[in-house]
């Protein structure tokens, strides 16, 4: 069978190619496989020519932004007048994403490549990965990989340190992650100045997501024009792409596709489609944070930067959430909005309040004591939280609420007119 499913003919294994295989976890096994080849080509080269490269790929940033990859290493200064940094996130804290914990658990020399040739065309001499406070098992397999191939002399003078966070949501967004590696409370920072002027310790840094990473040393080995080809319908979206699939499919996995392969696709076919007996009601395409999707919107979208905003929603990390017609909404949605009033770092009023006060009112509905006013009094509350603060937290608690009454309001008229039977949350 594989880990954990054998490759479906209509997936693109790239970075997942080796996921099961235990012996592509170590120095040698990685180097067996061509390995490192791809970091001594990119040091053959000047930097600016690696971010070219990368330009031409079109590799935009895999961790939710979307950015483009090359244009972002562009933004580093091109005269040395201060030390550069790069830092990985390996944080990956957004719920129903699982996808870098697997290149980290199978393929640790891909994300040490990755990052070697980055820290190259970005020149920075220190790069710190840092891995979400949970994530023991990844964290020991990069330590053993990082040793390894540091002694065989992989790195030449770059330093590579691994800062494991202590698991806070929050130390995901790029600003919290460089406080937190400084040592300080991971609260986000005021933009700008931006990482590029003034990142990790006050340097010239840039951050980039581990899978992102993971997939520069293809595009170094088989070139940009291959990877720019890579794409089934936006010439915006290249590459492939991990989507951690989870909730009511009957196979949840990571599977890894091509830009703008279609989501009914991956629902149906690649996942096995849905319980028995049950179909498909909502999804939520790119993480918990992003706006839900009803069912025709599901089964019509294109799985990359473009299509799922044209559907309404946005593509975020790739974690796909499927819920099937037993879903309460209602109280996915409140589950979710309590998630980030937790998560808050309560900088900014509209996040501290307006997600406290989102989940106050969910709840209230739920008991069976809302009012009609609080549907509009929720849209009021998102509307504010949006766009207005530090970072997107607040947003991100807004926006599965609003498409959640958009799409789904009459369940939550059901349990405001007492037709559905309150729920008492803890
Ligand atoms: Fe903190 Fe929320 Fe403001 Fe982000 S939006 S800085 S999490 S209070």
């Amino acid at each position: 069978m594989g880990y954990p499913h054998k490759p479906h003919p209509k997936e693109t294994v790239l970075l997942s190619r080796y996921f099961g295989e235990a012996d592509a976890r170590t120095y040698k096994g990685w180097v067996k496989r061509g390995g490192y080849a791809a970091l001594e080509q990119a040091r053959a080269m000047e930097p600016a020519r690696v971010v070219d490269i990368v330009k031409e790929s079109g590799l935009r940033g895999r961790g939710g932004a979307g950015f483009p990859t090359g244009l972002k290493w562009s933004f580093m200064p091109k005269e040395k007048k201060k030390p550069h940094y790069l830092c990985v996130n390996a944080d990956e804290s957004e719920p129903g994403t699982f996808k870098d914990r697997e290149i980290m658990r199978w393929t640790p020399h891909a994300l040490l490549e990755g990052t070697a040739i980055a820290a190259h065309a970005i020149q920075a001499e220190v790069a710190y990965i840092y891995i979400r406070g949970e994530f023991t098992e990844p964290l020991a397999i990069m330590d053993k990989a990082l040793t390894d191939a540091r002694s065989a002399g992989v790195f030449g003078n770059l330093k590579i340190h691994l800062h494991r966070g202590a698991g806070a949501y929050i130390c995901g967004e790029e600003t919290a992650l460089m406080n937190s590696i400084e040592g300080k409370r991971g609260n986000p920072r005021i933009k700008p100045p931006f990482p590029a002027a003034a990142g990790v310790f006050g340097m010239p840094t840039t951050i980039n997501n581990v899978e992102t990473l993971a997939a520069v040393p293809h595009i170094l080995t088989k070139g940009a024009a291959w990877y720019k080809g890579l794409s089934l319908a936006s010439p915006k979206s290249t590459g492939t792409k991990l989507f951690s699939v989870c909730g009511h499919v009957q196979h949840p996995a990571n599977y890894e596709v091509t830009m703008g392969f279609p989501l009914k696709d991956l629902v149906y076919e690649l996942c096995g489609g849905m319980r028995p007996g049950r179909t498909l009601k909502a999804c939520i395409p790119g993480g918990s944070s992003v706006p839900i999707l009803d069912r025709a919107e599901t089964e019509s979208c294109l799985l990359d930067y473009e299509g799922v905003v044209e559907r309404g929603s946005m593509l975020g990390s790739g974690g796909v959430i499927v819920f099937d017609d037993s879903t309460d909404m209602v109280y996915q949605i409140m589950r979710l909005a309590r998630f980030y009033a937790h998560e808050s770092c309560a900088q900014c009023t509209q996040c501290r309040e307006g997600t406290a006060w989102t989940t106050k009112i969910l709840e209230r509905i739920l008991a069976g004591q809302g009012k009609t006013a609080d549907l509009d009094l929720l849209l009021d509350l998102s509307e504010n939280m949006t766009g207005k603060t530090i970072c997107v937290l607040s947003d991100s608690c807004a926006a599965p609420v609003v498409s959640g009454i958009k799409k789904f309001r009459s369940e939550f008229e059901d349990y405001i007119a007492g037709r559905r039977k309150p729920v008492m949350v803890a």
